[in-house]
């Protein structure tokens, strides 16, 4: 492992020089006409680097050197993406303050990377390696062979055949080291489904609450008892009170506590005998123990949020969820990424459970899963008002919803638990934007229509 460490380590060294240069070159280049302007090349840049990691005598490999080159010159190349630019401009737009101002300007660029950051990795390229067949012959191990050392590790997935590797990443958390192939192979799509051959049955809404996920259809879900509990068939528990990691909750509290008092402590000693502000080795371990405890617990969401998507991804063919970068939750007290709102104390309970929720990665695994071999549809809708819109009729009315836990439409009298009233309003959005104005509520009055292939229009 001290390999893997130092390789982390040149890595994050290579990466810093990289933009080090970078940034001495802009600088440069600032000053001078557009014509007069050099950039360096790639084997320049590598010069450099080689050059300064022998005269500090650290022992490196050009493979690791190379990748990060190629990593910087991607996250160059990303931070001057359209979103990234625009998301810049609007941030400098905003700032007031001069320590606003440079965050701004620093918003989506590359930055310094630190061997002291929990999470390391490094780069390895299609060479150089072998994948080995565990010693003991056992089928869950393989042993891959890099910088002349043997590394076991536990596979968890086997490869396709004829797979193409291109690249291999090695990292590291609070728990343990892992290595992930990046594979190119062909694999037989079914049928793609599209909008002409559209099931309706199969299409399913899907409304982000703090504490459930609500869906359109009925669906029979097996999740892990340790985790979630299903309350109602319409009602997905998203583990935002993950039963499990309660157990881990107030080993974490007298952790935090303890972590607390030493650094009150520390600070007490130095005023005191005005020596320089120092933590012990205790307070490194208990931090490492704390580490590991909240890495756990994000890992069993993970886990859960898994297996939710792949349920929900391989029973349907449409889902649709809330556009969330438009969704007004947390918006009014968090401002933006640069200037934080007014509201900040009073909302930050619900901004916690917003964000122990995590809807951004749940959406991202949908859409991935959904999108990545294109053989499923994903659609974002908008979410204004879907807590207030019938999806019977679609009448719009803030008194549908005279209670938290209670909707009533006003105008045609359905009722219907609001969180899966809101799914269906989600979903007929969805399909509304394919041109197919349905909705499942339709579909339950005109029962005909149901099971057969899409063919209705309003
Ligand atoms: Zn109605």
């Amino acid at each position: 492992m001290k390999i893997l460490n130092h390789q982390m380590y040149i890595y994050n060294q290579a990466y810093n020089i990289f933009l080090n240069l970078w940034q001495k070159e802009n600088s440069k280049n600032k000053k001078l006409d557009k014509e007069d302007r050099v950039f360096r090349n790639a084997v320049s840049y590598d010069t450099v680097v080689k050059r300064a990691l022998r005269l500090r005598k650290l022992s490196f490999s050009t493979v690791v050197t190379q990748q990060a080159r190629i990593n910087f010159l991607k996250a160059v190349k990303k931070s001057f993406s359209k979103e990234n630019v625009s998301k810049r401009l609007k941030a400098i737009e905003i700032a007031t303050t001069p320590k606003e101002k440079v965050k701004a300007f620093k918003l989506g660029m590359p930055t310094f990377k630190s061997s002291r950051d929990i999470f390391q990795s490094f780069n390895w390229n299609n060479q150089g390696y072998q994948i080995l067949d565990d010693i003991n012959n056992n089928t869950r191990f393989k042993t891959l062979r890099l910088l002349k050392t043997n590394f076991r590790f536990r596979c968890h997935r086997t490869f396709p055949n004829n797979y193409k590797l291109s690249s291999i990443t090695i990292s590291k958390d609070a728990i343990g080291y892992y290595v992930s192939f990046g594979i190119e192979f062909n694999k037989q799509v079914g049928l793609v489904v599209s909008k002409d051959n559209l099931d309706i049955t199969k299409s399913i809404g899907i409304d982000l609450n703090a504490y459930n996920f609500a869906i359109s259809n009925n669906v029979d879900f097996i999740q892990d008892s340790n985790i979630a509990k299903v309350t109602l068939n319409h009602l997905i528990d998203n583990g935002a009170t993950n039963r499990k990691g309660l157990k881990y909750k107030n080993t974490i509290k007298v952790h935090i506590r303890k972590q607390s008092r030493r650094v009150l402590n520390e600070l007490k000693n130095c005023k005191q005998s005005k020596t320089k502000f120092k933590l012990g080795s205790n307070h490194k371990k208990t931090q490492k123990k704390l580490n590991k405890l909240t890495k756990r617990i994000s890992n069993q969401k993970i886990d859960l949020y898994h297996k939710i998507t792949a349920e929900l991804t391989n029973k349907f063919d449409l889902i649709v969820v809330e556009d969330l970068k438009t969704k007004n939750m947390s918006k009014s007290s968090k401002g933006n990424e640069i200037t934080h709102g007014k509201r900040v104390k009073q909302k930050s309970g619900l901004n916690r459970t917003i964000l122990n929720a995590s809807f951004y990665q749940f959406v991202s695994m949908i859409q991935y899963k959904t999108t990545m071999l294109n053989d499923k549809l994903f659609v974002k809708v908008n979410p204004q008002y879907t807590s207030q819109e019938c999806s019977c009729c679609g009448n719009i009315d803030k008194n549908n919803r005279p209670k938290q836990d209670k909707f009533k439409c006003t105008a045609c009298g359905f009722e219907i638990n609001p969180d899966i009233q809101a799914s269906q309003t989600i979903l007929k959005r969805g399909l509304e934007s394919f041109g197919l104005g349905t909705s499942l509520v339709d579909l339950n009055k005109h029962k005909a229509f149901r099971s057969t292939s899409l063919e209705v229009a309003s």
